[in-house]
């Protein structure tokens, strides 16, 4: 018998999802894998959404992997290329680049193969993490038109909150200005963006976190969205402690029973991925029924409220996140967000199919 932590990955739940991203929009759909597939797998969610049009992702060696497996889509890189030899490997394995700085075009520079190379020319669009601000676009695009390894140039850009009220309305302004000048493809639209704003569609879109079958949005449900959860965090009950009133459990004494209650101690902790710093009262399930966390997470073990679930005990299944818990609930609850959940599981943590 192992410890009984497992998380669930739902193929069919990727597949369902990378539909109801088409069914709204006409764009190519560029799946974004980054970060081991949001935590799901580099391969199996790479299978699963195998009817997508592309991939990103960060990671040069994952990239070719991908194509060493067979999957002839575009592959993107989201940060492009940080030396020479990536460069080399990236036109190598037809992995098209994300240009964000002078750095790299100084590096394009010193590449002499000709016509080798698909590049995403990024802007700034007031996000300020990577990308040309729209000056200085004219003349990048310039040097990426007359380079002689540059193949084909989509122009892209990333919202930093289309996920928020604010919305996408003065960087999509900025950008479709800029872009109305060069006749080329775009791409703007991360998952938020493609739900809610399809006039930011373009000519490829770059769902992440939907395709895993959460919502981006705090007032819309992944379920509202067609969206079916992913990975679903399971485990179960270890131990039964019947607290006294006045009784506290866990580190640092974070709960103190009122009255005599029931707890079940819950076999998952941080050292899975499950967040330390969720507060009593985080929601989890309990023989399918709806509970609470209560003390402090502790590396191995959490403590689940069974003041309300007499008949659960020693072996009850306790869903963490995933089917009949949206990983969104558990994460506001937590102070964090869903992507942060699904990359943060563990190694440790056995994944079943
Ligand atoms: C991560 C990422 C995405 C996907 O964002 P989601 O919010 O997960 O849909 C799209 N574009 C870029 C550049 C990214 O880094």
């Amino acid at each position: 018998m192992h410890r009984p932590i497992q998380a669930h990955i739902n193929l069919s739940a990727l597949e369902n999802n990378l539909q109801a991203a088409r069914r709204r929009t006409a764009a190519r759909i560029m799946a974004v894998i980054k970060a081991n597939g949001y935590g799901h797998g580099l391969s199996r969610v790479a299978e699963a959404l195998s009817a997508a049009d592309g991939f990103a992702l960060l990671d040069i060696q994952d990239a070719v992997q991908l194509r060493e497996a067979g999957f002839r889509q575009q592959i993107l890189l989201l940060e492009g290329f940080f030396d020479a030899e990536d460069l080399a490997l990236a036109a190598e394995y037809d992995l098209a680049c994300v240009i964000h700085s002078a750095e790299q075009l100084a590096l394009l520079d010193a590449y002499p193969k000709r016509n080798t190379l698909d590049v995403w020319l990024k802007v700034n669009s007031g996000m300020n993490r990577l990308g040309f601000t729209p000056p200085q676009v004219a003349q990048v695009m310039e040097q990426l038109r007359r380079h002689r390894a540059v193949r084909e140039i989509t122009l892209m850009t990333h919202f930093a909150n289309a996920d928020e009220a604010r919305g996408v309305a003065e960087p999509l302004a900025l950008f479709t200005q800029l872009a109305a000048s060069y006749k080329m493809p775009r791409s703007l639209a991360n998952s938020a963006a493609l739900l809610r704003y399809p006039e930011t569609h373009g000519d490829w879109v770059r769902p992440g976190l939907m395709l895993y079958g959460a919502s981006p949005f705090a007032d819309v449900g992944a379920q509202q969205l067609g969206l079916k959860p992913a990975m679903t965090l399971r485990s179960r009950i270890i131990a039964v402690q019947e607290l006294r009133a006045g009784d506290e459990i866990g580190y640092g004494a974070l709960f103190r029973a009122e009255h005599p209650m029931r707890i079940g101690i819950v076999a998952c902790g941080y050292a899975d991925g499950y967040p330390r710093h969720a507060p009593n009262g985080t929601p989890i399930l309990v023989d399918g029924q709806h509970t609470q966390t209560l003390g402090r997470v502790s590396m191995d073990m959490l403590f689940a409220d069974l003041s309300k679930l007499p008949q659960a005990g020693v072996g009850s299944a306790v869903t963490l996140w995933g089917d009949g818990l949206p990983i969104e609930e558990v994460a506001r609850a937590a102070g964090t967000a869903s992507y942060e959940l699904m990359c943060a599981l563990t190694a440790r943590v056995p994944v079943v199919i």
